[in-house]
């Protein structure tokens, strides 16, 4: 039996394999990672590992004794040529590996800038891997100047550090409001408050022309005509799904590697999960780039290879540390027409409503609202926009009514 391949060793590999020998998969398993280190977790890369307080290896899911002891194969700094369905092969370094059945856990990779406007100056970093976090580390010194370019997450947990470590900070986001592809205006207004708060200049709707710098980045210039000195630069921008080896075999690619409810791709020996993937939803299709959809599509994808039935249907969730708020999010706004603010001291939480219909909660240091919310999610019921602003109310009562 030639077994199970998984291509991507990152959240949703480390966990599709897990799930295969806690499941009691017996046959052999190997999984691919071009990285040269253990699958680790992603989400302190732009916090606690980039502020210094982690080191690499508290980062690994598990130690890398796990994968021998549970027999798995875990082929480090290994990168995948290419995959010849017909022949159930993976061609790896040159040689074939067979299979039985693959699952691609590729991820999503960073977009960069263009050369052209200078994106590859040295001092231009990105923030997706260990190794960018340790090559940007260097930079990241009380009183430089770094210019962040892209207000979602990663620009914004990225500001935080860097406030935090005494960096002179300047976000520019090309749209009119940060985390505008997230959220809604409220919780990009109480984000903006809180980082300017903290020293950092926010800069709305305005893009970056180019970045100057004879061989290393020196500047910034943008579209409205400003020049910001450039110690360094954080692009964050947002990523792209990995499909190139999905392509190149060719899978059906859809906004990722698009699969069935199940996890399946257009080839029914072939699975996909994590940020790669893209699954029917709601009548179209859905790609969730959290390590929340990371684990549990993954967990599914194990499952349904081994004989399993399940569609997946996740009441996503998020979060995001920021100095010392940490911002929740269950469900998905999308399509939502209405946001009722609920204000609790120290606390607050916007609920996203279409209709009478609850769709997601931004929760920020509001625990409460959050778990309510999502259960509510969960459940697949609303609460009445009503109890929600009244701050007196008790939340949980939401949840027996
Ligand atoms: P993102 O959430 O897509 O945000 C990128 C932002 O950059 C968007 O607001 C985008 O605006 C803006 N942008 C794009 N091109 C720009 C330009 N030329 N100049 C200025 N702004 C520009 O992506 P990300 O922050 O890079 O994060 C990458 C991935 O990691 C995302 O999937 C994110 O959710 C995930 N992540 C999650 C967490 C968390 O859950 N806590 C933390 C870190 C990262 P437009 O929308 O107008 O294009």
């Amino acid at each position: 039996m030639a077994g199970i391949v998984v291509i991507g060793a990152g959240q949703a590999g480390a966990s599709l394999v897990a799930r295969l020998r806690m499941k009691g998969y017996a046959g052999a398993i190997t999984l691919i990672g071009a990285e040269g280190v253990p699958p680790y977790q992603r989400p302190p890369l732009s916090k606690g590992y980039l502020l210094g307080d982690l080191s690499a290896e508290r980062l690994f899911l598990r130690p890398e004794s796990f994968y021998a002891d549970q027999g798995i194969v875990l082929r480090m700094g290994a990168v995948v040529d290419g995959i010849d369905p017909a022949r159930q092969e993976v061609s790896l370094d040159g040689a074939a590996l067979p299979y039985d059945q693959l699952a691609l856990t590729t991820g999503a990779r960073p977009r960069r800038l263009p050369a052209a406007i200078g994106g590859d100056l040295a001092g231009v970093h990105v923030l997706r891997g260990l190794a960018d976090v340790d090559a940007m580390a260097p930079e990241v010194a009380p009183g430089r100047r770094v210019v962040i370019v892209g207000g979602g997450y990663i620009g914004l947990e990225a500001a935080a550090v860097a406030a935090k470590r005494g960096l002179d900070v300047t976000v520019v986001e090309l749209a009119p409001r940060i985390l505008q592809r997230v959220a809604a205006a409220e919780t990009s207004d109480y984000m903006r408050a809180l980082h300017i708060a903290h020293g950092v200049r926010v800069l709305e709707g305005v893009g970056l022309e180019r970045l100057s710098g004879e061989g290393h980045v020196t500047g910034a210039r943008l579209s409205d005509g400003r020049e910001l000195p450039a110690d360094f630069v954080i692009v964050g921008v947002g990523v792209m799904p990995d499909t190139a080896l999905a392509g190149d075999a060719g899978l059906y690619l859809d906004n990722g590697i698009a699969t069935d409810a199940q996890g399946r791709t257009s080839d029914p020996r072939i699975w996909a999960a994590g940020d790669c993937a893209s699954f029917p939803s709601h009548g179209g299709r859905l790609r969730l780039e959290s390590v929340q959809n990371a684990i549990d599509q993954a967990e599914l994808v194990a499952d349904n290879m081994l004989d399993g039935a399940r569609d997946y249907a996740p009441v996503p969730w998020f979060w995001s540390d920021q100095y010392d708020l940490k911002l929740q999010i269950a469900g998905l706004n999308t399509g939502y027409d209405r946001v009722v603010v609920r204000d609790a001291p120290g606390a607050r939480s916007h609920w996203y409503f279409k209709g009478d219909g609850l769709l997601a909660v931004d929760a920020m240091n509001d625990p409460r609202a959050y778990m309510v919310g999502k259960r509510l999610l969960e459940a697949g019921r609303s609460p009445s926009a009503g109890a929600v602003a009244d701050a007196g109310s008790d939340l949980k009562a939401l949840l027996r009514a």
